[in-house]
């Protein structure tokens, strides 16, 4: 898969993907990463890529043309319109459902803001979707493109080894993961749930099943609504005082 982020500052976005498993699938061929600079899109003498909001107000905007002409030479390149996420606080909510859609693209660009963010017309032109990382501002739109760039990498086939892929997830289902153990045994005067060690794989199974459902519930009860329980997962839970609502 193929990423093109759009930003002001590509060494702050290439720093922070250029390690660890990310890196790596980078290294083996399974991504391509590129930070373009809007910055070399300026048509200013200056390279000057923002100015003040027409009708007042705070801060600067970054300008239509270096932003419009920074994707026109990807999309040039790429020799289609791929789909192009302008990262916002005023974007729907990025889920792990998100992630897996936008793999399944070759292609996407991300355009990171900055100041105050960017002017409307070249937006209208030129953005797909718009994706937020969470109800909160921060000051540019590089941190919610790595971010980004992350969750959706993990959902590229190869991007995983089998050691760090795992069968069951947080969120699949809509549950969050079982507590996990690793040595030793006791740490702490803590010890490791006995079931972990009896080697029954069919009870482990169950065992970390309910763990997933409890922690659900005690962590995120609006998520459970949506879990995909059997009547006699929701019947033991009732038992113990859970309700759907
Ligand atoms: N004036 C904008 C507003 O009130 O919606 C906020 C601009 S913010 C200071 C600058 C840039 O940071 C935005 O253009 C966007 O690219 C990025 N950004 C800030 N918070 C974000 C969030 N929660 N999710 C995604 N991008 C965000």
């Amino acid at each position: 898969m193929n990423f093109y982020i759009l930003t002001l500052f590509p060494e702050m976005v290439m720093g922070g993907l250029t390690t660890s498993i990310i890196g790596r699938a980078v290294q083996a061929g399974f991504l391509h990463i590129e930070a373009i600079n809007i910055r070399d899109y300026s048509a200013n003498k200056h390279q000057k890529v923002d100015d003040y909001p027409y009708g007042g107000g705070a801060g600067m905007l970054m300008q239509a043309q270096p932003v419009y002409d920074a994707w026109q030479a990807v999309a040039g390149r790429i020799g289609k319109k791929p789909r192009c996420v302008y990262v916002t606080p005023q974007g729907k909510t990025f889920t792990q459902k998100d992630a897996k859609d936008f793999a399944a693209e070759e292609d996407l660009i991300l355009l990171c803001g900055h100041y105050e963010g960017i002017d409307a017309r070249v937006l209208d032109e030129i953005v797909t979707d718009y994706m937020s990382i969470g109800d909160y501002v921060l000051t540019g739109g590089e941190l919610p493109a790595m971010v980004m760039v992350d969750a959706i990498s993990r959902m590229v086939p190869g991007v995983l080894g089998n050691q760090e892929s795992g069968s069951f997830e947080s969120f699949e289902g809509n549950l969050l993961e079982y507590p996990q153990y690793s040595r030793p045994e006791e740490w702490n005067g803590r010890k490791v749930p006995p079931i972990l060690l009896s080697g029954h794989h069919k009870n482990i199974e169950a065992w970390r099943r309910q763990q997933s459902i409890l922690l659900t519930q005690q962590r995120r009860p609006d998520l459970l609504e949506q879990a995909d329980l059997t009547e006699e997962e929701w019947g033991w839970l009732k038992g113990i005082g859970v309700r759907k609502t």
